[in-house]
């Protein structure tokens, strides 16, 4: 079954929490000096985006996932409703388990990117759960939704007990327009909505202040940190260890697939909590393998998504006592150590 692999070793999967897989396509490009400037290349990007291109792209990055060992992946999505049916198929194909995280955009971004109403958001939202695949709402961020679109998404999460992810406190610029724009920072404001509570995760949150994480420990709300993303694009550091010290449960993405590895994303978290703290072992292993997992199964509304075998001949394990393995595996190695399904 494993071929070329005397012994594997079964450990749990790792769940994806926020993708946008068609930015696979712009790894490596130069894509401009700072966020915003990559945005306009990642725009531009998606504007071409095809229900072909997507099947190909998306089939191709989901067998990358399941090959690094993103055994589910949760797909941030806002390019139209039929590229989202393809979206579906490409992860089937690839043996990935998928939730369609539906954006809702109300403004800004591109046309194709827009719903004329709520009404019509959750129209197109109803079609994909229709044809049975599973899915979280997802206002895409405080740009893109303004206060009575967050209002009744924030409601409709509520009433059907559905997921809810949003953007948030990413880059410092967007929570200076909030502020200009409600009085308020974006997860002020998402509180003030009702989007927050147990079933809600905000990406990123890099940001975010005392009192907005105090909001999130209160409501019970989660963060999605995507550390080899808001590394690539220079958006800040998580503030890993408040998060830690106020007990919100974390999870983590690969967001704009510039790197599809789950043991770097838990690496760079681990990273940056023990710079911040001056110490080794801020996140135990054991939390380490929950928020690589179980937390992003939570926060997708998950039950089950496949294990992982791993390959412990590989050279960057070798001389690893067995006992040290999944320690070693987020501070040592790369996702070349999962055994690809034949
Ligand atoms: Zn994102």
């Amino acid at each position: 079954m494993w071929p070329g692999v005397a012994r594997t070793i079964s450990l749990p999967g790792f769940v994806n929490a926020h993708s946008h897989a068609f930015q696979r396509a712009l790894r490596g490009r130069a894509a401009g000096g700072d966020f915003w400037a990559w945005r306009e290349g990642m725009l531009d990007e998606a504007e071409h985006q095809t229900v072909e291109s997507v099947a190909a792209l998306y089939a191709s990055t989901y067998r990358e996932m399941r090959a690094a060992g993103f055994t589910a992946v949760g797909e941030f999505h806002y390019l139209g409703l039929e590229t989202a049916f393809s979206a579906a198929e490409a992860a089937d194909d690839a043996g990935i388990a998928f939730v369609c995280v539906y954006a809702a955009y109300a403004r800004g971004g591109l046309p194709r990117m827009r719903q004329a109403s709520v009404a019509a958001y959750l129209a197109e939202l109803e079609q994909l759960r229709a044809r049975g695949i599973a899915v979280a709402i997802a206002p895409h961020s405080v740009r893109a939704c303004p206060r009575d679109w967050l209002e009744q998404l924030g409601r409709y999460a509520a009433d059907d007990a559905l997921p809810l992810h949003v953007h948030a406190d990413e880059q410092p610029r967007e929570i200076e327009e909030c502020v200009a724009e409600h009085g308020m920072r974006p997860i002020e404001l998402l509180a003030d909505c009702g989007c927050l509570g147990e079933r809600t995760t905000v990406v990123h949150a890099t940001h975010a202040d005392g009192r907005e994480l105090d909001l999130l420990r209160d409501s019970c709300s989660s963060i999605c940190a995507c550390l080899t993303t808001e590394a690539d694009l220079g958006d800040g550091f998580l503030p890993a260890t408040r998060v830690r010290h106020r007990g919100i449960p974390l999870c983590v993405g690969s967001d704009s697939n510039v790197r599809i590895d789950p043991f770097e994303e838990l690496r760079q978290l681990e990273g940056i909590a023990r710079r911040q703290e001056g110490r080794r072992n801020v996140f135990s292993t054991d939390e380490l393998w929950e928020i690589g997992g179980p937390n992003g199964g939570i926060a997708l509304g998950l039950e089950a998504w496949p294990a992982i075998e791993i390959n412990p001949a590989h050279r960057s394990l070798e001389g690893v006592a067995e006992e040290h393995l999944r320690a070693a595996l987020i501070s040592g190695c790369g996702a070349d150590v999962v055994v690809s399904p034949a």
